[in-house]
């Protein structure tokens, strides 16, 4: 990919910046709608917000809560969508709310069913009342004392890393070139307008150019610092929000059905869903003042997430507990005098009057395919294009993983077989990018994903041609991150 990306004389329709949900968006619809595009992205596919949201295709019901319908209606007919053309990849999920208190089965049951009238054709099955027994039958290890019944509803859920990938493997398949570990350091430009931009290579460290009609900033949180490369002095857009997740052992929440509260203390909701044979809590919102590409969960952010968890299950979950703790930085519009879990998840479309730099920020992994239709309808007039219509509603998207080969770990859903294929079909580079994002290793047990970081690396340098200087600087680096995902080791430290 690399070899053609550096291609010289060729002009690009489009260059994306980014390999999120945004960027890999954009590079989807514009190839498929036949533009040549090229998609550089700083880390790997996913390293920021994308492989560290809650992992639902949802309406939002929390949306629904602020008023805010015609976010829950695009999203809900997104999410059917994307059931449809990512089979493999989105799933239903069954979510009750339990009642603890008289009113809420009845509030929460109307606002539920309109939940179920917004998404009409693409509804996901009705929402129900359910008397106490069903709760418990549901959700095994609720807590009994004092419950009244619950709702149950149902939304998406999904793998957000797999589902990046498959939109790379997804866009190449449609002829767009897509390179990682290639970050874009400057613009070149001509008479105020944007022409190309200088990538670099961050393994060898050399710099090229390349042309394009076209540039999407498609870098969500840190889409700012990519418009002060544009312009030094431009405002910010974006107001970082940092949200965390807890993982447990799966014995903590045993049913099928996942637990949404949906009013917490802090005025949000939050979820407890079964995912990949854990279990997922979050997710919170704080205020951060910059935009970290590892942030690490705070320390209040895991007591409250414990101590609200608590409140519902029987069995109380303990730091110690805790299989690993990931964060993420929502790329927020910015507005100013307003709490950031008030601001809007609707995303901007914004076109620097000058230099025509393009970029799109905010909105949700759900949204992805909408904003990217929004972004390319735009950015092919601003080209001056060929305008030409968006197919991805209908487009399927490639969803195949690899499989088979023999297992690293008990605990850990990945073999031999599939380092070696994430490595050659996939274009992961390092040892992190096959434990945290081709697989979900780090996610499920920071631990066990730290013991097996030599296995990977031996098979990563096998397939890669690497040496063994590489493999101990890989190993060390990977047991580096995956200490900060392991907060249950630093708690009995
Ligand atoms: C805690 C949390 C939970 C969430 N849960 C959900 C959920 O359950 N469902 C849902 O629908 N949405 C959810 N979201 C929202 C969703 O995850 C985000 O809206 C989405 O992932 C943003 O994608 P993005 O591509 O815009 O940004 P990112 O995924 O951050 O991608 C931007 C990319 O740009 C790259 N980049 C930066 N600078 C450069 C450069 N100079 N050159 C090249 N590349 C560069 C970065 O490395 C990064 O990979 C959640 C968000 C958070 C924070």
């Amino acid at each position: 990919m690399l070899a053609r990306a550096r291609e010289r004389g060729r002009a690009w329709d489009f260059l994306v910046i980014g390999g999120g949900a945004t960027g890999l968006g954009i590079a989807v619809d514009a190839a498929s709608r036949g533009h040549s595009v090229l998609l550089a992205e700083r880390d790997d596919f996913a390293k920021g917000t994308s492989s560290r949201s809650t992992k639902l295709i949802h309406g939002g019901v929390r949306y629904l809560q602020q008023g805010n319908v015609a976010l829950v209606i695009e999203a809900l007919k997104e999410r059917g969508i994307l059931r449809r053309n990512a089979p493999q990849l989105v799933h239903d999920r069954a979510f009750v709310v339990p009642s603890y208190a008289w009113w809420e089965s009845p509030f929460y049951g109307i606002g539920l069913k309109l939940y179920d009238l917004l998404a009409g054709e693409y509804g996901f099955g009705a929402s129900s009342h359910l008397d106490v027994d069903e709760v418990v039958a549901a959700i095994p290890t609720i807590e009994t004392d004092g419950l009244l019944g619950g709702t149950r509803y149902f939304d998406g859920q999904f793998d957000d890393a797999r589902l990046a990938i498959a939109l790379a493997r997804t866009a190449a398949a449609q002829d767009a070139v897509l390179v990682n570990y290639c970050p874009v350091v400057a613009f070149r430009k001509s008479g105020g307008q944007i022409r190309g931009a200088v990538l670099r290579d961050a393994e060898s460290g050399a710099e090229f150019d390349v042309t394009a009609r076209v540039v999407v900033n498609a870098t969500g949180a840190f889409c700012d610092e990519v418009r002060r490369l544009d312009d030094a002095a431009a405002e910010p857009i974006v107001a970082p929000s940092q949200g965390t997740h807890l993982v447990l052992p799966r014995d903590f929440l045993p049913g099928e059905a996942a637990i949404m509260v949906p009013h917490t203390d802090d005025g949000r909701v939050m979820f407890a869903i079964p995912w990949l044979g854990r279990v997922i809590i979050g997710t919170t919102d704080v205020a951060v003042p910059q935009v970290d590409t590892e942030p690490r969960p705070q320390a209040g952010e895991i007591e409250f997430l414990l101590e609200t968890a608590n409140r519902y299950l029987e069995k109380p979950a303990k730091v110690v507990d805790v299989l690993s703790a990931f964060a993420g930085i929502r790329p927020l519009i910015s507005a100013q005098g307003k709490g950031t879990a008030a601001l809007s998840r609707e995303h901007a479309l914004l076109v620097d009057p000058t230099s025509g730099l393009l970029t799109i920020a905010g909105g949700k992994w759900t949204t992805y395919r909408r904003m990217a239709e929004d972004a390319v309808d735009i950015g092919q007039t601003l080209a001056r294009l060929q305008v030409r219509s968006c197919v991805t509603a209908t487009l399927a998207i490639d969803c195949n993983a690899p499989e088979g080969g023999e297992l690293l770990h008990p605990a850990l859903p990945i073999t031999d077989a599939q380092v070696t294929r994430f490595c050659r079909d996939e274009m992961a580079r390092r040892v992190e990018d096959v434990l945290s994002r081709r697989s979900r290793c780090l996610l499920l047990d920071a631990r066990a994903a730290a013991d097996i970081a030599p296995r990977v690396a031996q098979l990563m340098a096998m397939e890669l041609d690497r040496d063994e200087d590489w493999m101990a600087a890989e190993v060390a680096a990977f047991r580096k991150l995956a200490a900060g995902y392991d907060i249950a080791a630093t708690a009995t430290a």
